[in-house]
């Protein structure tokens, strides 16, 4: 291995003190110059083992090659050979945990920075104005109905326009992208880059059709008769609640309810936009996920003055990403660990405190992390006016309650076949989190990639 390896090239960021009060995006993305820094540290190993952690598979090393050649184009178009969403997957994967993980450079030097790599060229083609799409030569007769517009059902609606088919996806919401628009916000996200590639997609020649409520406004064997197969990927979206006595006083919001609220119908531009969200000035939020990072730091920048975000593990164990964790703290998001809410407390219904017990750690769970044990008598009270639980959300249950046969789990995740994502029902595929559970974007994608091809068998089969 060459001595000559540099440390990563850092991606320049909002300084945290006046990002936590503006809703831009946070990171900047490289330039074509940090960009090539980076880049030229990739060894092109001769087995590029980077590839077997990305669950899409991008050919990781040949796009990195065409960024050290300085062929920005070709090194897009080399992803968008197997992803369709770079300028997201750049932005939101935790890429620590998948192809930067298994790196050949990581322990010794630091990984090659793939994801920020990946951002690079997709913002690069679309600054310059050299999206084009490559409409399938050949049309199939065939059709398939997509249900659901997140990553999986835009990962699936893409690989099966590129074989021909003809795609339509039905999206309950007004806006397409699930949680990709209703969920992360846009400081971490831009909107206007999942429209983007929303469009992209659109030009391969899905039909897009918004505010069907599969399950009630039509019904799923209504598109099995209309259609050849149907792809499922309505992800989970059903908030949960704590169980603690007080949580119906006002001022308390699922997480899900809360992020909608500002990023869907961009209530932080109220009153230009007209849905309003409660403004406090002590915002806590429970959880240690991506989901509760994003609701904490939201708080933040609608004006709060303190914002607490409640953990009843130890920071080791916070699930959310570690860059998204540093982000918040040095945004000033204070960290309450080994803490866990008990109750709510309020004055006129409205939320004044919420009741915490310390914890400590136990043995591991069944997750294999330490279990949080409640420390006896070490109740006290943070006085709070807003409050978000942020702890998981299930899986959307109006398919499988308006569809005879289609099988579940008892936790309400619909069952498929683990190699072709077939479900119970004959042509009816599922995949991402409705299936999983609460996952990540580019399993999702992942999902939707696999369960096109199987698609694209089960159709071609005589
Ligand atoms: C706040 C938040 C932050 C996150 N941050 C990250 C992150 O940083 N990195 C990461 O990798 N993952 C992150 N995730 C997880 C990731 O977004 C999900 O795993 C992923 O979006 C799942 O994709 P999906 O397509 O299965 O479902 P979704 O994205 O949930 O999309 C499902 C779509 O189906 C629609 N739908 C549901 N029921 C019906 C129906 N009956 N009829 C018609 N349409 C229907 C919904 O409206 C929705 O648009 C985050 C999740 C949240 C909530
Ligand atoms: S493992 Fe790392 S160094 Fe090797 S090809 Fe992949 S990104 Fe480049």
């Amino acid at each position: 291995m060459p001595g000559d390896i540099g440390p990563r090239a850092d991606m320049p960021r909002q300084d945290p003190r006046a990002r936590a009060r503006n809703f831009n995006e946070v990171a900047l993305g490289y330039t074509p110059d940090m960009a090539l820094e980076e880049a030229r540290r990739c060894i092109q190993c001769k087995k590029p083992v980077c590839i077997s952690g990305c669950p899409v598979e991008i050919d990781i090393k040949s796009f990195i090659g065409h960024i050290q050649e300085g062929d920005f184009l070709a090194a897009i178009k080399k992803i968008k050979e197997t992803n369709s969403l770079p300028a997201v997957c750049g932005r939101v994967c935790p890429q620590e945990d998948q192809c930067e993980l298994k790196c050949i450079l990581g322990k010794k030097y630091g990984p090659v920075a793939i994801g920020r790599l990946e951002r690079f060229v997709a913002d690069w083609e679309r600054a310059n104005q050299l999206v084009s799409v490559d409409k399938p030569a050949h049309k199939k007769s065939k059709r398939v109905a997509v249900v659901g517009s997140g990553p999986a059902g835009l990962s699936a609606a893409s690989e099966l326009a590129k074989r021909g088919y003809g795609v339509t996806i039905f999206e309950a919401l007004h806006r397409a992208g699930g949680v990709l628009v209703y969920g992360i916000p846009e400081f971490r996200l831009p909107k206007a880059i999942v429209q983007a590639e929303i469009d992209y997609i659109q030009g391969l020649g899905v039909e897009l059709r918004t505010s069907v409520v599969i399950g009630k406004t039509c019904l799923l064997d209504e598109l099995r008769k209309n259609y050849d197969a149907v792809f499922l990927g309505t992800g989970a979206g059903l908030p949960r609640f704590m169980g603690i006595k007080g949580e119906n006083l006002n001022g308390i919001y699922s997480a899900n309810e809360y992020l909608t609220r500002s990023n869907l119908m961009k209530a932080y531009l109220f009153p230009e936009w007209d849905t309003p969200i409660k403004i406090g000035r002590r915002v806590g939020v429970v959880g240690g996920g991506n989901v509760a990072m994003d609701a904490a730091r939201t708080a933040l920048r609608l004006g709060a003055e303190e914002v607490y975000l409640i953990y009843r593990r130890s920071r080791e164990e916070m699930p959310a990403r570690q860059e998204e964790i540093e982000n918040a703290k040095e945004e000033g998001i204070q960290f309450k660990l080994l803490t866990n809410p008990v109750g709510c407390l309020g004055e006129n219904r409205n939320l004044r405190a919420i009741r915490c017990i310390k914890m400590e750690l136990g043995e591991p769970d069944e997750s294999g992390r330490r279990r949080p044990v409640p420390v006896v008598g070490s109740e006290f009270d943070l006085e709070v006016d807003i409050f978000v639980v942020a702890i998981g959300q299930g899986p959307n249950p109006l398919v499988p309650r308006t569809t005879r046969g289609l099988e579940t789990t008892k936790n309400g995740n619909i069952v498929v076949d683990q190699e072709t994502l077939m479900t119970s029902l004959e042509g009816v595929f599922a995949g991402g989190d409705i299936v999983t559970g609460a996952a990540t974007v580019i399993l999702a994608m992942g999902a939707g990639r696999t369960a096109a091809r199987s698609i694209d068998e089960y159709l071609s089969s005589p």
